[in-house]
């Protein structure tokens, strides 16, 4: 089908689709099946001889190295416990540094010498898998001389059953690492990072005596923005297609938002998917709510519980996938990019994140004692410290092509990091600025101390929207991090900050412990140092007005606006000599993940960039110039019948097809310039040469949609992708 075509039919599909009913029916309680495909603690232990499971629970629980001596018996069990739930194969899942999830699938059966088969699953093979992986990005870090990149079991995610009606696999969440131990995964650091971060914290509750604590972890809670789009449009337009996101559509005419047409159906349809959704996410054990309250039409939301960093992390990768595959089953298409639609809100990932442990809970909660308050305003004081020395990591942490189209626009929060600390809590800080806190905001509380700390109110009281980071009563929300991104990226580095940042008080309250000094003097001079010295990251502000960014930089704060501002940062010798005093990433670790930043970056503006030229030569040009020669056929029939035509018409649409044809010439001529000078050269002739083309092409594309008749249109347009689901 050609051009216009395809589009009316799929409008004509759209009307006539009737969505299947979601599959969880009234009679099934969510708790029955809650987990039911995951090879969880409860399975374990009742599969596992007791020393096994003792001993996998220590290294889940309490991060102790994992005995070698296990692996066998917990294959087993897993193989059993698998193949009851009518598995086949297995697959090692890991997470490569695409963003994307990978999967090497193996059957279980392994051939025996007699000719039959046998379902065999060892705990080498549990432990350790070897994919062939060479075309994964690893930045220089894997020749393809070396040996392959290894994959390596992390008990600390419970494996799962993934069901699909071909077959169904067990998947066992792994490290993706090199021959040499190099990380060429998300994961791997993050664990890494969860160590360190750990390790002084911990040293932190020692001082405020808890004696031996139990290990400190980072918990993670992702808020997930999403769109979605009825299929059938979506496969009508190749650049959401290929590139998830719109390269060419005008703005819907304002007013018709709310067209009642279409208004009733919507939230049955996706209802249905939402519902279907929660059971997938269920099964997996991933504690989801989904909810639609997000501002854009055809946006919405979901938030699982928050959970152990890594295992949110892995979890939030699964949902992801789910979400994609549910939606294809009710007509529709989940789209993750930050920007799918110009002018229309963006999708974000929220990362909620707290520290603790079962003992203390989230350190972010101000408790009932002075003494607690005063650890609780310890902890957000490294925040603070942290997020103010490695702002520039934390945007790194976040920096993609993608991203960049929403960081800094006018509903996102900037580029520039600066933390939200709330009334309350920046009036406390204000105070201990000045000497020591001696009252609290509101609430009427008391003036004590630790000696001289205040009691804290635990409401949070007011939120801004507009901060990427941001205090919420019981954690920090960073909110920067694009809606396709893994959150392993921004965990790893509020970890390892947070490490850092730890690790410094620790070492200062230590000393005066050790020196004879007051502790309480010592915390208070200390964390008067620390506001002294990095209160300026500290905004309560509007992150959106103008005023900001000049504000931001009086205070030295900086606004790496893109991707390619951002990336330096990962290779600056202080945030080298970072990661590797915590033994999360080594130099040469840190320069792959800046290549492949690099890579990334320009593989993507290359892709938007050649279907850009694509679209707009073999469909929006064609449509346009039909249209033309039919207005100038008219003019002409018109003139030859003696009757004035409107020559107006015919150059209102002449004007911009020549701006397309010129920007069609730019952009090929672009795309077609000899760039083979590494990925920092091809990174800024994408940004240089492709981005502004690709804008100029759409300009006049976009001019044209609203010029054009209608029945020749070839793309589905904003109003019936946001408007019809
Ligand atoms: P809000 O509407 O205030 O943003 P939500 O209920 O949407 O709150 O929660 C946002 C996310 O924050 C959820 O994923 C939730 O599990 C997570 N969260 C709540 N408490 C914590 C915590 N202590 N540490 C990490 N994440 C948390
Ligand atoms: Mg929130």
């Amino acid at each position: 089908m050609s051009g216009n075509r395809v589009r009316l039919q799929a409008i004509r599909d759209v009307e006539a689709y009737v969505p299947p009913s979601a599959s969880f029916t009234d009679t099934e309680a969510p708790g029955q099946i809650f987990g039911e495909n995951v090879f969880n603690k409860v399975v374990m232990q009742k599969r596992l001889p007791k020393s096994v499971y003792k001993s996998v629970i220590a290294t889940i629980e309490h991060g102790a190295k994992l005995d070698p001596l296990v692996g066998d018996a917990v294959a087993s069990a897993m193989k059993d416990w698998a193949l009851e739930k009518g598995v086949t194969h297995y697959a090692h899942v890991f997470y490569p540094l695409t963003g994307l999830t990978a999967e090497k699938h193996d059957s279980f059966l392994e051939p025996v010498s007699d000719g039959s088969a046998l379902a065999e699953f060892a705990g080498k093979t549990l432990t350790q898998g070897e994919p062939d992986a060479s075309s994964f990005p690893n930045g220089g870090l894997r020749n393809t001389f070396e040996a392959r990149g290894y994959t390596a079991w992390d008990p600390t995610s419970p494996a799962y059953v993934l069901e699909n009606p071909n077959g169904n696999t067990l998947c066992i969440p792994t490290v993706f690492v090199s021959m040499t131990g190099e990380a060429l995964d998300h994961k791997t650091p993050l664990l890494r990072s969860q160590q360190a971060m750990g390790e002084h914290a911990e040293r932190i509750l020692k001082l405020f005596g808890h004696t031996d604590p139990e290990h400190v972890v980072s918990f993670c809670g992702p808020e997930q923005e999403y769109f979605l789009v009825d299929r059938h449009f979506f496969l009508a337009r190749p650049d959401l297609l290929n590139a998830g996101r719109t390269l060419f559509g005008a703005k819907p005419p304002k007013g018709q938002e709310f067209d009642d047409h279409y208004f009733g159906a919507i939230p049955e349809r996706v209802l249905g998917f939402m519902m279907d959704t929660e059971r997938e996410l269920f099964k997996l054990g991933i504690p989801a709510k989904t909810r639609h309250n997000e501002v854009a039409p055809g946006q919405f939301e979901i938030a699982p519980m928050f959970e152990r960093a890594n295992l949110a992390a892995d979890h939030q990768q699964l949902l992801m996938t789910t979400f994609k595959t549910i939606a294809k089953k009710h007509g529709m298409e989940c789209l993750f990019h930050e920007k799918p639609f110009q002018g229309v809100n963006g999708s974000g990932k929220h990362v909620n994140f707290s520290l603790g442990n079962s003992e203390v809970g989230s350190v972010f909660v101000p408790g009932d004692t002075p003494h607690e308050n005063a650890q609780f305003l310890v902890f957000c004081a490294a925040v603070i410290r942290a997020v103010h020395l490695y702002a520039g990591l934390l945007r790194a942490s976040v920096a993609s092509a993608t991203n960049d189209h929403r960081l800094g626009a006018n509903e996102a929060p900037p580029a520039i990091i600066s933390i939200f600390l709330g009334d309350q809590l920046a009036d406390v800080f204000g105070q201990i600025a000045k000497g020591a806190a001696t009252s609290s905001k509101g609430k009427g509380t008391m003036i004590i101390g630790v000696d001289t700390l205040p009691v804290l109110p635990t409401d949070p009281g007011d939120r801004n929207r507009t901060s990427p980071f941001a205090f919420t009563g019981n954690r920090f929300e960073f909110r920067a991090p694009g809606s396709m991104q893994s959150v392993a990226g921004p965990m790893t580095t509020i970890n390892t900050i947070m490490a850092e940042s730890l690790d410094y008080m620790a070492t200062i309250l230590e000393k005066a412990l050790a020196d004879g000094e007051d502790f309480d003097t010592a915390v208070q001079l200390l964390l008067t140092e620390i506001i002294t010295e990095h209160g300026d990251v500290v905004f309560n502000g509007d992150g959106y007005a103008d005023a900001w960014p000049i504000e931001a930089e009086k205070r030295g704060l900086a606004n790496l606006k893109t991707t390619l501002d951002a990336l330096p940062e990962l290779i600056t010798e202080p945030a080298m000599a970072l990661f590797e005093k915590y033994k999360v990433f080594n130099h040469r670790e840190m320069h792959s993940r800046y290549e492949i930043g690099l890579e990334q970056y320009a593989l993507t503006i290359g892709v938007e960039a050649r279907l850009t030229l694509e679209v707009g030569a073999t469909s929006i040009l064609p449509a346009s110039v039909r249209y033309q020669t039919e207005l100038a056929t008219n003019v002409a029939a018109l003139k030859a019948a003696g009757v004035e035509g409107d020559p107006d018409a015919l150059a209102e649409v002449s004007g911009p097809i020549a701006e397309l044809r010129a920007g069609l010439a730019t952009l090929k001529a672009a795309l077609d310039e000899e760039t083979d000078h590494g990925a920092l050269a091809e990174a800024e002739h994408a940004r240089d040469a492709l981005l502004p083309a690709m804008l100029t092409v759409r300009a006049a594309a976009d001019t044209l949609e609203a010029i054009v008749a209608d029945d020749l249109w070839p793309l589905p347009t904003y109003q019936e992708m946001l408007f019809m689901l």
